[in-house]
């Protein structure tokens, strides 16, 4: 991994924080973190954090020591200031006296030390920062790190690569106990330039934003170094008898079986939306025949299991041209995984007193062997956000058995981390910000004349829409809906849907006759009417696939 730091960008990050009064520490900080989650072999979608120590000024006048940290579920390639939430230090460092912290009040002590009362909530990570007395402070879940830690003898490896250089932290679950544990690891040995977080991730630390990041690339580079030594050839593949089925014959097979009714409306079902993945590393992993030791020992690092619950779905694979052997296969499976998952809610329920609400039990990934992988989500960007940290995780899991033996953390610690709240909370803000009425459909719609208040509607109940200037623009196929903007490009979507399913498994054309029309805001009827039928009474004729 090559340091991506640029003394050019640097300073231009620095002049323009400058105008609007934030010193260079600050724009550094941003500018580091921004690097770091640019490069998905370090974290994805709101994994890591950062922070800095500094002085600042709170809302009475007094000059307060601080520590800033990324705001919770926040995107590290993204991050501004205002996603940087400034706590006391002084108001956090007397928690280090406590014996324990429990979960309910984590996220109160940490809004209670907030020098901005309306500031987002910081990560759950924030006492580990505020622990540790470095100014910069940088945090990632890298892949080759966990190559290295997610092994029986991660000890050895770690003193292998790192010798002295670097300090050894078991697992505890993230959170307060975590912190405490870390500082103490850091003060015995107070030369280190960072430290593993074993089955979880790294830290590195330094007085610059640059010194940190630097050695936050180093430490991962020499654990690629060591992965690339001494591998043993990964995986030996299962024999496939006959053609694999096409894509196409079982995404909307797979799709109908994990979709389940919507309680809160009669005759409605909750669709997930499917996004496929496939290549060499994926089908090298999906077709091993030892897959469900290594695919089903747990996550790479605790914070994804609220993105793939804690074990893929794994299905046979599939032989072309027998769609109702894959459909009976298909629905054992996906029974046997819901079962599991609810014995292992109710076991691990029942040892942490009881209290928890069980999510919904339905798989988040999908293994095919000969064809590859699926993210299942609520909507499009959940679904790709699954199928990324599914696919990260492939190179992991490889990576750690080319050397090793991939070991994760047990199954209870991983309920601890899918129930803790404070990561449930994470998720419900996503689904707040996304659900809409038709979240999960699939629609290609048809509209050659559409007013602008239509399509505006249309946005309001779809989570994902795509406008497709013209029938040449279809190159990048539809995500869960597109609005066609001329009858051309709308008929030539629905062909190339229905000749290509790829993240489409279910074509709704929406006419004047089909319109939902419940869901018409009132004023809107005559001219969501109006636009609907002069693109029903053309030439066009829309295939009937509901
Ligand atoms: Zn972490």
């Amino acid at each position: 991994m090559k340091s991506a730091w640029s003394e050019h960008d640097a300073q231009a990050i620095v002049d323009r924080y400058a105008q609007q009064g934030i010193g260079p520490d600050l724009a550094l900080r941003i500018y580091s973190t921004r690097l770091l989650g640019s490069e998905p072999g370090l974290v994805l979608h709101g994994g890591g954090n950062t922070s800095i120590k500094a002085l600042t000024t709170d809302l009475l006048g007094e000059v307060t020591e601080v520590v800033c940290v990324k705001a919770s579920g926040g995107d590290m390639a993204t991050l501004d200031e205002m996603r940087l939430p400034a706590l006391r230090l002084d108001r956090l460092h007397k928690l280090r006296t406590r014996d324990s912290l429990p979960d309910e009040d984590m996220p109160l002590v940490l809004r209670d030390a907030l020098i901005d009362p309306m500031a987002p909530n910081p990560s759950v990570e924030t006492l580990l920062h505020a622990f540790l007395p470095h100014k910069f402070i940088d945090h990632t879940h890298a892949n080759a790190v966990l190559s290295l830690t997610d092994q029986e003898d991660s000890d050895l490896f770690c003193v292998d690569v790192y010798g002295s250089r670097m300090g050894i932290v078991p697992y505890i679950m993230p959170g307060f106990s975590l912190a405490v544990r870390t500082a103490a690891i850091y003060e015995l040995k107070p030369k280190v330039e960072g430290l593993i977080l074993q089955k979880h991730g790294i830290v590195t630390f330094g007085s610059s934003a640059r010194e940190s990041y630097e050695r936050m690339i180093e430490m991962v580079s020499l654990a690629e170094d060591r992965l690339a030594k001494n591998r043993k050839a990964v995986f030996v593949p299962a024999p496939i008898p006959g053609p694999v089925a096409r894509l196409a014959e079982i995404a909307p097979i797979l799709r109908g079986i994990v979709s389940v009714k919507d309680e809160r409306l009669e005759g409605a079902w909750r669709r997930p939306i499917l996004d496929f993945r496939t290549g060499p590393a994926i089908l090298n992993f999906v077709n091993g025949t030892e897959l469900a030791r290594y695919a089903q020992a747990g996550v790479v690092t605790p914070d994804h299991v609220i993105r793939t619950k804690i074990w893929p779905l794994i299905l046979a694979v599939p032989d072309q041209g027998r769609p109702v052997e894959f459909k009976r296969n298909t629905q054992k499976a996906v029974t046997t995984f819901i079962e599991y998952y609810k014995s292992y809610f109710a076991r691990h329920n029942v040892r942490v007193g009881g209290d928890r609400k069980m999510i919904d039990p339905q798989p988040r990934v999908v293994l095919v062997p000969g064809v590859g992988l699926f993210g299942l989500g609520r909507n499009s960007h959940d679904a790709m956000i699954a199928a990324d940290i599914a696919t990260s995780a492939i190179e992991t899991i490889t990576d750690a058995e080319a050397v090793g033996r991939y070991v994760s953390i047990s199954e209870a610690e991983m309920f601890d981390m899918e129930y803790w709240p404070q990561e449930q909370a994470k998720l419900i803000d996503a689904q707040a910000a996304h659900d809409k009425p038709l979240t999960g459909q699939v629609a290609v719609i048809a509209l050659a004349a559409a007013s602008k208040r239509t399509i505006s509607f249309l946005v309001s109940i779809l989570t994902n829409i795509v406008p497709v200037p013209s029938a040449t623009g279809n190159s990048g196929l539809p995500e869960s809906a597109m609005v066609a903007t001329t009858l051309r490009s709308a008929v030539s979507i629905t062909v190339a849907l229905l000749l290509r399913p790829l993240k489409a498994h279910t074509v709704f054309v929406l006419g004047s006759n089909t319109m939902p029309s419940g869901l018409v805001p009132a004023g809107m009827e005559a001219t969501v009417a109006r636009d609907f039928r002069s693109n029903t009474t053309t030439a066009f004729a829309p295939p009937s696939l509901t």
